[in-house]
């Protein structure tokens, strides 16, 4: 088995070699060019200690040298060097208790999650592949290195990687893997929210957000996210649907392009209609103001889960205006872009299609062509540069405040009303029009 290595990761693998080391990419990389795919980064492990990888190469940083991981730059590259390590004692299901160094490539590999990561490879010694990875990468299979019970009870995280490296790679779960994660899934809850969250988007952007199913199915996903547990568990009895609530948010997942916000918004765009769910007298359900409600959950969930603001802020604007529709005119759609904001476009439109194809076919050909219309008519908008906001106006405050409409607040009130004019009228946002207006309509006698 032949890999073309880049050029730097070959080079600092020649470097320590003549030094007198052993050096290998390892993991990711060995595993995502086998595939053919294209590795995000080079990982390189090396019988050097980490002080031995600083003295060789003059440019480096040291990013978790306890770990025994150091940074090597090369160029405008840059590489992680970890030395061969064996993980102690895990005493919490999170950290091992101490890290050791030692001189075995093979101590190295096994301490590793999975078996198609856990091969290791160098242009002299070809590909080192001690726990069957290349095998199972053939049978498109996702399996533990050793005893899965024992390495799910050592670090929690690993049934949740489990699962991405499925979604990611489009393989299957082996399934003694897969009974071990499905017994050992409320241990991980014992890991921290920022090691969850990484481990999450990676699923939801990858090629198969479906698997987040997998992740409730074996348990894992009620640890860290139960409202999800309870969408699954909710039915959605009306015409508009025919899946319940968590089956119709993962095949909307499925529809929406590859993007964390996008994703995170269809995953959470429905996660109030458990709680706003009503039935009325012909046994039909509705979920009045699940939006609004939904935008409130999704923001404690995600900052639990410990998600930056600005993805908040833009995940729950769309949840709040996923539903929303104007009607097909233009004075409406200005209204609507004013209200909703600028910057929740173009998202909402994709946000809008990818919800109406994961619900039943009743009325969706109207639905999409609504949609269209709607796009359609934002785009001209755009094009012909309307006022969508007090900035916009041809008048400001100090306009209003000269003709005696009063101070502070009534100013605002005054600018408001003009906004509202111009959203119908955009013709008259010219600065003669509107002193006018101020005058003609809204001047107190
Ligand atoms: P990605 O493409 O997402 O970077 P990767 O395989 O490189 O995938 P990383 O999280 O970067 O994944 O980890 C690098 C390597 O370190 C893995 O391939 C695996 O060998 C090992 N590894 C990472 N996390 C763990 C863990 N929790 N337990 C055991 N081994 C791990
Ligand atoms: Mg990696």
């Amino acid at each position: 088995m032949k890999i073309q290595l880049p050029g730097n990761a070959k080079l600092l693998i020649d470097t320590l070699t003549r030094a007198g080391y052993e050096a290998y990419a390892v993991g990711g990389c060995v595993r995502d060019s086998i595939l053919g795919r294209t590795p995000g980064d080079w990982d390189i492990t090396t019988s050097a200690s980490p002080q031995q990888v600083k003295e060789i190469f003059p440019r480096t940083v040291d990013t978790g040298i306890q770990h025994g991981t150091v940074t090597v730059l090369e160029g405008t590259e840059a590489f992680e060097v970890t030395t061969y390590r064996i993980d102690g004692e895990y005493e919490d299901g999170r950290h091992p208790k101490e890290v050791a160094f030692t001189s075995d490539l093979m101590e190295d590999l096994k301490r590793r999650d999975f078996t198609i990561n856990a091969m290791a490879y160098n242009e002299s010694e070809g590909l080192i592949d001690a726990f069957g990875g290349i095998a199972d990468l053939k049978k498109r299979m996702i399996r533990c290195v050793g005893n899965p019970t024992d390495r799910f009870t050592e670090d929690a995280l690993r049934m949740m990687r489990a699962v991405r490296f499925a979604a990611q790679l489009g393989f299957s779960i082996e399934e003694e893997t897969k009974a071990a994660a499905a017994e050992l899934a409320p241990n991980l809850a014992r890991i921290s929210a920022e090691r969850i969250q990484v481990e999450l988007v990676k699923l939801l952007v990858s090629d198969h957000p479906e698997e987040i199913r997998t992740l409730y199915e074996i348990g894992l996903i009620k640890t860290f996210l139960p409202e999800f547990d309870e969408m699954m568990q909710t039915p959605q009895n009306n015409r508009y649907h025919c899946y319940n609530v968590g089956e119709h948010s993962i095949v909307a997942l499925q529809n929406i392009a590859p993007d964390k916000v996008l994703r995170l918004t269809m995953l959470l765009h429905d996660v109030a209609k458990p709680v706003c769910k009503s039935m009325d007298q012909n046994g039909i359900y509705h979920f009045y103001r699940h939006p609004a409600k939904g935008a409130g959950m999704a923001k404690e969930i995600l900052r639990r889960l410990k998600f930056d603001n600005q993805t908040i802020n833009r995940v729950t604007a769309l949840i709040a205006c996923h539903d929303q529709m104007p009607s097909l005119r233009e004075a409406s759609v200005r209204h609507a872009m004013h209200k909703i904001g600028l910057a929740q476009y173009p998202a909402l439109f994709e946000v809008k299609r990818s919800d109406v194809m994961a619900k039943s076919e009743y009325g969706r050909k109207d639905r999409l062509e609504a949609i269209c219309a709607y796009e359609r008519i934002y785009q001209d908008i755009l094009k012909k540069n309307q006022c969508l906001s007090l900035k916009d106006l041809a008048v400001n405050g100090n306009d209003v405040k000269q003709l005696g409409m009063g101070q502070g607040k009534q100013v605002g009130a005054v600018l408001d009303r003009l906004l509202d004019h111009v959203l119908d009228h955009p013709e008259d946002n010219t600065r003669e029009k509107l002193l006018n207006f101020i005058k003609t309509e809204l001047k107190p006698e």
